[in-house]
């Protein structure tokens, strides 16, 4: 059985965007892609359950992934969040991590990294689940903390 795994991603180069996209389909992830940090924020607060994970890039349009990830902290949004930026002074790290990253990896990197990375959040973070688990005839919805015989 596998599980897909769903990312929101948060990149404002479509270049970048979409090679990520890419690259993670061909593994267990499903990713949605915003282009822009209101957008991307919208999409999180919208669907709250949806995302086991999300990728947010540091300097974006309408919103810094700096101000996302500090908000959803604010909002007990425990997401687990790897940031991505082009930022690599030791200060910048800090600034990202303090503002709730679980991760921080600088541009430019390889795929490779990236994927060990999730499979590293993805192992220590409680709360990395699938929205929805189906056991032949039982299905567990963590959204709803439901589980439905169908
Ligand atoms: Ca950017």
């Amino acid at each position: 059985m596998s599980i897909k795994m769903k990312i929101l991603l948060i990149e404002d180069e479509p270049d970048l965007a979409a090679i990520i996209q890419t690259s993670l389909s061909r593994h267990q992830y499903v990713v949605d892609w915003a282009a822009d940090g209101k957008t991307g924020w919208e999409y999180l607060i919208d669907n709250r359950t949806t995302y086991s994970l999300a990728i947010i890039d540091w300097m974006l349009p309408k919103m810094s992934g700096i101000e996302i990830c500090q908000r959803l902290r604010a909002e007990k949004y425990t997401l687990p969040i790897l940031m991505l930026t082009a930022r690599d002074r030791m200060e910048d790290k800090i600034t990202g991590l303090d503002a709730g990253a679980d991760d921080y990896l600088v541009k430019p990197f390889g795929m490779a990294e990236l994927l060990a990375r999730l499979r590293a959040l993805q192992r220590r973070a409680p709360t990395f689940q699938p929205e929805r688990l189906q056991l032949g005839n039982l299905r567990l919805d963590y959204g709803n903390n439901a589980i439905v015989i169908t």
